[in-house]
Formats: C-alpha cells, sequence, structure tokens
C-alpha cells in the first residue's frame, strides 16, 4: 500500500489554501479531487466577493476568519499578481424603516473588526453612485472583487511548487482505521489504497457525505447536509455603478444585490432557494421577483434587462427554519479520530476566508 502523510480531499479553493500551507509547512501532501480539475464546484459559482466581514455573528469562526482572511487575501493578491479590485460597496437603504437599522449594522461590524464603515446620507450617496436611489447607506471601503480563477491557479501554482503533487478524477470512497493510519480507497480512472497520518475533508457540499464514508467517524457528529441555491441574473445593459450596491439584509439572505465582475459586468443575486438534489439550472421566472427588488435602489434598470446567469449552492449544515449557520471544523479533538480533520457549511465568505481557514486547520493538526 502506497503511504502519504497529508491527503486533502478537494481542489476548491479551500483545499487549494490547505494544501499549499501543509506543503509550504514542509509536509508531504496528495489532493485528490473528484473533477477534472481544481475549482469546478461552489469555489467557481460564487459572487466573486472580497468580504469585508460585516454581517456574521460576533466571535464566530465566519467572523474572525472572514476578516483575517480578507488581510491575508489583499496581500496575497498584491504579492501574487492576482486581479482584483477595491471597489468598496454601499449598503443602501431605500425607507426610512431600514435607514433605522443600518446603525446596528454599523456598530455589529465594528464588533467584528470592521472598523471603516461610513455613514452616508441619501445626497451623499447619490454623489458616489449618480444612478442610486436611497435615504441613506453605509460605505464599506474594505469590500473587493477578485478574479477567483487566477486565485485558485495560483494557489495551485504555491501547493506544487512546495512538492504538493495532484490527482484527479480520483474521488475517495471510503475510509478505515488501520493502527496510527487512516487507509483510504479512492477510486476513478486509477482506483488505489493509500495509507494516510492527516486527511482533510475540504470536499464541499460532499463533505458529510466523505465523513459518513469514514469509518470510525462517530455518525453523529456529522451534521445533515442541506442545499440552498443562489440564483444569478446578468444584467444586458451596462448598469451604471463602480460599487457593489447591497441593500439592507432581509430575514434568510443578503437581498438582490448588484456585484461586478473584474470586467465591470454587472450580476444580481444570488437569490436563496432551498432544493433537495444538486441543480445548476436557473428557472428565467425568477427574474419576476428580481425587478421589483433591484428597482428599488435602482429605477432606471431597463424592461427585459435581466437575463439568466448561473448558480452556485451553498453547503448548508442547518435546515431554512434555522436562520445563521457557522463554519464547522472538526479536529481529532471534537470527534476523537486521530489524523481527521472535517470541514462542514464552508458557504460564503468561504473564497474571502481561504488563506485564515488554511492557517486554523494546519494549527489544528499541528495540535492534533
Ligand atoms: C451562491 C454563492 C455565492 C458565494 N459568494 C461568495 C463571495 O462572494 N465571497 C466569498 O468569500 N464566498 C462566497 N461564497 C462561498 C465560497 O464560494 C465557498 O465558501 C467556497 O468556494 C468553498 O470552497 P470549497 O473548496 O470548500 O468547496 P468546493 O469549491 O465545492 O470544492 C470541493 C471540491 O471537493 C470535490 N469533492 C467532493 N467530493 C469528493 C470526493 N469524494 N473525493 C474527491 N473530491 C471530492 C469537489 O469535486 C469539489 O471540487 C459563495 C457561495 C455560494 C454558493
Amino acid at each position: 500500500m502506497e503511504q502519504v502523510e497529508c491527503v486533502v480531499v478537494g481542489a476548491g479553493v479551500v483545499g487549494l489554501a490547505i494544501a499549499r500551507r501543509l506543503a509550504q509547512a514542509g509536509r508531504e501532501v496528495i489532493v485528490l479531487e473528484a473533477a477534472e480539475g481544481i475549482g469546478t464546484g461552489t469555489s467557481s459559482r460564487n459572487s466573486e466577493v472580497i468580504h469585508a466581514g460585516i454581517y456574521y455573528r460576533a466571535g464566530s469562526l465566519m467572523a474572525r476568519l472572514c476578516v483575517s482572511g480578507k488581510r491575508a487575501l489583499y496581500a496575497y493578491c498584491n504579492d501574487h499578481g492576482v486581479p482584483y479590485r477595491n471597489c468598496g460597496k454601499l449598503i443602501v437603504a431605500t425607507t426610512a424603516a431600514e435607514a433605522d437599522k443600518l446603525a446596528a449594522i454599523h456598530s455589529h461590524a465594528a464588533a467584528n473588526g470592521v472598523d471603516d464603515l461610513r455613514t452616508l446620507d441619501g445626497v451623499a450617496a447619490h454623489a458616489l453612485e449618480p444612478a442610486l436611489t436611497c435615504v441613506a447607506a453605509l460605505l464599506s471601503p474594505s469590500t473587493g472583487i477578485i478574479d477567483s480563477h487566477a486565485y485558485m491557479l495560483a494557489l495551485r501554482g504555491d501547493a506544487e511548487a512546495a512538492g504538493a503533487a495532484f490527482a484527479f478524477h480520483a474521488p475517495l470512497l471510503s475510509v478505515a482505521s488501520a493502527g496510527d493510519d487512516l487507509v483510504l480507497e479512492i477510486g476513478g480512472e486509477t482506483p488505489m489504497t493509500l495509507g494516510s497520518r492527516l486527511l482533510i475533508n475540504a470536499a464541499g457540499l460532499s463533505a458529510p457525505a466523505v465523513a459518513r464514508a469514514i469509518a470510525p467517524m462517530p455518525a453523529d457528529l456529522v451534521p445533515t447536509a442541506y442545499l440552498a441555491k443562489g440564483n444569478y441574473f446578468s444584467c444586458g445593459v451596462r448598469a451604471p455603478f463602480s460599487h457593489l450596491i447591497y441593500p439592507v439584509p432581509e430575514p434568510g439572505g443578503l437581498g438582490v444585490h448588484l456585484t461586478l465582475d473584474m470586467a465591470g459586468q454587472a450580476r444580481f443575486g444570488p437569490d436563496v432557494e432551498w432544493i433537495d438534489s444538486i441543480d445548476y439550472v436557473v428557472d428565467p421566472a425568477r427574474a419576476e421577483r428580481f425587478y421589483p427588488a433591484i428597482r428599488k435602489y435602482w429605477p432606471g434598470l431597463p424592461d427585459g434587462a435581466l437575463s439568466p446567469g448561473y448558480s452556485g449552492i451553498r453547503p448548508k449544515i442547518v435546515p431554512p427554519a434555522v436562520a445563521v449557520q457557522d463554519f464547522v471544523i472538526q479536529g481529532p479533538q471534537t470527534h476523537g479520530v486521530a489524523g481527521l480533520i472535517n470541514l462542514f457549511g464552508i458557504e460564503s465568505p468561504g473564497l474571502t476566508a481561504s488563506l485564515a481557514i488554511a492557517d486554523y486547520v494546519v494549527d489544528l493538526a499541528e495540535a492534533a
């Protein structure tokens, strides 16, 4: 049986960041990826926003790893020539009742360490974005956008330069334990059995299924997977905005917001659609809910401008009735299986937080 020190399951942005960090720490690493290449899952189906860390519950892993991950990500982009734009975001109140909520968002953000938000009245917001209609806004200067594919290529390059190996078409099927080792059965094009001291389950939407296939893993510590699809619509006309525009959040989601890609093209979404199985098709009929929501802050949106774009699926580990979840990163201290780390529920801001998640996981591995 082949033996390797560390195996990372999943070559999404999180698995890549972890593999890079482990390899740079001098560990022998293999990344197993079921698909044909890196970043084909949720990591290429998101908004590509570098989040500031405004909304997450104070003290949560999401809040902490978003704020530290954001700083690390900007520095990484500068060092590695990864395209990004620190365009900023406006959270816009279109009614007096919404304006009343901005102060609470402002102080919540400060508690998370996001201390650069500025409150704008409607006139000041209009001066920044003349096409915008609002009565007040919060400006988040540290929000940005990133070319997530260039970022993932850079992570892979770093990992390989530090000696990490990648196996594609290589799904992890099951894991048993034998002495100090975990014994991995790998399927796909070249089925094999591999022994490993450290196994990182960064399988995204499939992380709970992968954990259930690990024989020594206590079943009661594996969360149920729920799927919350986010649909995007693209905009056929040039949207006259240079900042990202978000409404005041609504229960269950951030509301229909405007984000920009690196080419300046606007897209709207994601909305929230709970589904039972993976399905990325965007139903054109959902546009009917987007138009009125967008026109609250951009009355100039022309009829017929929206067309179905793409969708991504949030790896939820709580059902619809539970509003918030946190990242769940379990090491042996939690589940008792030596050499195993599971990452569950790595939804937004997982892209922003990826470098900080990698640091957190490697610290956990070293403490184990
Ligand atoms: C709609 C939406 C919008 C988002 N917007 C943002 C945003 O703007 N900013 C932000 O910071 N975050 C955002 N996120 C979150 C971010 O996209 C994710 O947190 C991040 O991409 C998760 O990366 P991952 O590596 O954990 O998962 P994935 O990218 O899903 O990677 C998991 C990988 O594991 C592989 N795999 C699965 N099972 C196996 C197996 N058995 N064996 C081998 N390989 C396996 C899969 O093929 C996949 O490649 C968004 C998410 C969604 C859904």
